[in-house]
């Protein structure tokens, strides 16, 4: 049975209400974790802030020697995880040990900055002054995290998080607890001392939320829908707290006539039946030269109607169910107003059940639309799941205005083999990642961020060192040898 992780251990509470995680393959329960409140946070909370200047204190590179040991013993677990992170999300096993080693890969990325974290150093600010630009953690860092990737994301906010000095309580998502609580035990028993990262599973509104509120808490990390971060960005300015936020997203895939049409139609197929569909990051409109929009579509076509559909422990499966009946509901909705505003249906758009599929399941045939209208929900709103809509454009300012005529702005993605007219249209696309002839893939290296309202702040590269850190300004003195005369003047010129 699952029990939250506060201080090194995890902790029974008996008079909390538990929730049956299940798997969306077939219904079945897997466990049940602990639905955590305000007084679970508060310990959690309570906990990371006394665990804070210990860790704080510790230097630097033993910081990231020690966050590399626990990386370590996270991948040495990976046969254990990845089966329990399939079974709690949906996932195909494959994708599942993908993901962890993702988290794992983060972890060192940051553990191996250790030694980088700097300031800065101002001479000459006046005669015998000088000026140090110093480089301080903030402290309890509250970190939420959805069910799409429980770990990844999470990691993205672990690592520069613990590296710079902070500590970390975690909420995970209600559905997707199990793996993050084993995590944060792997990594205790690695060497992470007690305190400096917790796990406290429960709903968004009971446990997330105060979490938030907590006045110990100093920045909140969040990864999720729109709405939500939204709420979360009011409440945190309550308490002026430092707030990065990776929202939703719809992103555009433009592709040009003079594209590597093979490549490109494997890397929309890719990028948007990737986790079933359910990536911030997923091609979510797909925008496509006329003069090559035929062929282009058949080749996609061709692959979307290989991808193999099942339980995401069965060998062999590509895309696994959707996390949950509401997913499914939802692109249902959306599948059909697209077809009712007059989108063909080339592949898809129906529930699958028997056929060795649990109808307790949520299957969903992986489906791609042509020319739904402009003002059908797939092509306005975010799609979390396998539906792939398609329009031909006549030019890139076409596609371009298409591109960006939405609120969200995370990833973007442009197929052509004139750089020239990529790197110009990279420019003009709204969106904090633009991909030229590349699959989705996310550098630990380079910052990831949405524009508009697809996010708010930096995860990832140095930059988001910077997100777990504040400057401060110190002036110094030098001592000069006692002279009273000397003395008076130098407080008379003081500004
Ligand atoms: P969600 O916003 O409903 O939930 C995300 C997390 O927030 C969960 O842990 C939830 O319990 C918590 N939460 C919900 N209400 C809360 C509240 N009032 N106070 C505090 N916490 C609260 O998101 P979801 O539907 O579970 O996840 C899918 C969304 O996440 C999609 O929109 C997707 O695009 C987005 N996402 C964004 C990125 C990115 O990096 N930009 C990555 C993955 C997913």
């Amino acid at each position: 049975m699952a029990e939250v992780f506060i201080n090194g251990e995890y902790t029974n509470y008996p008079q909390l209400e538990r929730l049956p995680i299940t798997n969306p393959a077939n219904g079945e329960e897997v466990d049940t974790a602990p639905l955590a409140g305000p007084a679970e946070i508060d310990e959690a909370v309570q906990s990371a802030y006394a665990a804070f200047p210990a860790w704080r204190d510790t230097p630097a590179s033993k910081r990231g020697e020690v966050l590399g040991t626990a990386a370590e013993a996270v991948l040495a677990a990976v046969e254990e995880l990845a089966p329990l992170l399939t079974s709690e999300q949906g996932k195909p096993l494959r994708e599942a040990r993908m993901e962890i080693r993702r988290f794992v890969h983060t972890l060192e990325h940051y553990a191996g900055m250790a030694k980088n974290i700097r300031g800065g150093y101002v001479p000459d600010l006046d005669e015998g002054t000088y000026g140090m630009i110093v480089r301080r953690p903030l402290g309890v860092v509250g970190a939420i995290v959805p069910w799409n990737f429980p770990t990844t994301l999470l990691g993205n906010k672990l690592g520069p998080a613990l590296i710079t000095g902070n500590t970390v309580v975690a909420k995970p998502a209600e559905t997707t607890p199990l793996t993050t609580l084993r995590i944060a035990q792997i990594m205790h028993e690695a060497g992470l001392p007690a305190g400096v990262f917790n796990v406290v599973s429960g709903t968004g509104e009971d446990a997330g939320q105060p979490l938030v509120e907590h006045p110990l808490v100093r920045k909140v990390a969040f990864t999720g829908s729109t709405p939500v971060g939204k709420k979360l960005m009011a409440l945190a300015a309550g308490g002026l707290k430092r707030a990065t936020l990776e929202l939703g997203g719809s992103d555009p895939m433009i592709v040009c006539d003079d594209a590597n049409l093979d490549k490109a139609a494997s890397a929309a197929s890719v990028g948007r039946f990737f986790n079933c569909g359910q990536a911030c990051l997923a091609v979510k409109r797909l925008y496509v030269f006329e003069s090559v929009a035929d062929e282009f579509i058949e080749k996609l076509a061709g692959k979307v109607r290989k991808l193999k559909v099942g339980p995401g422990t069965t060998q062999g499966v590509m895309l696994g169910p959707l996390h949950s009946r509401r997913q499914r509901d939802l692109l249902e909705e959306q599948v059909n107003d697209a077809i009712d505003s007059g989108a063909e249906v080339l592949h898809g758009a129906r529930v699958l059940e028997g056929d060795g599929l649990s109808e307790k399941g949520h299957f969903y045939e992986p489906t791609l639309l042509v020319e739904p209208a402009q003002d059908s929900r797939v092509a306005t709103e975010e799609v979390f799941g396998p539906a792939l809509p398609v329009w031909r454009v006549r030019n890139m300012d076409e596609a371009l205005e298409r591109a960006n005529g939405l609120i969200f702005g995370l990833g973007s993605s442009i197929w052509t083999r004139d750089l020239d007219r990529a790197s110009e249209a990279a420019e003009k696309i709204e969106a904090g990642y633009t991909w030229i002839n590349s699959p989705q893939v996310v550098y630990d290296e380079l910052p990831f961020g949405g524009w508009k309202q697809s996010g708010y702040g930096k995860e990832h590269g140095i930059e988001a060192l910077e997100y777990y850190t504040e400057t401060k300004s110190v002036v110094v003195k030098r001592p000069v040898a006692a002279d009273p005369e000397n003395a008076t003047q130098e407080l008379g010129s003081s500004r």
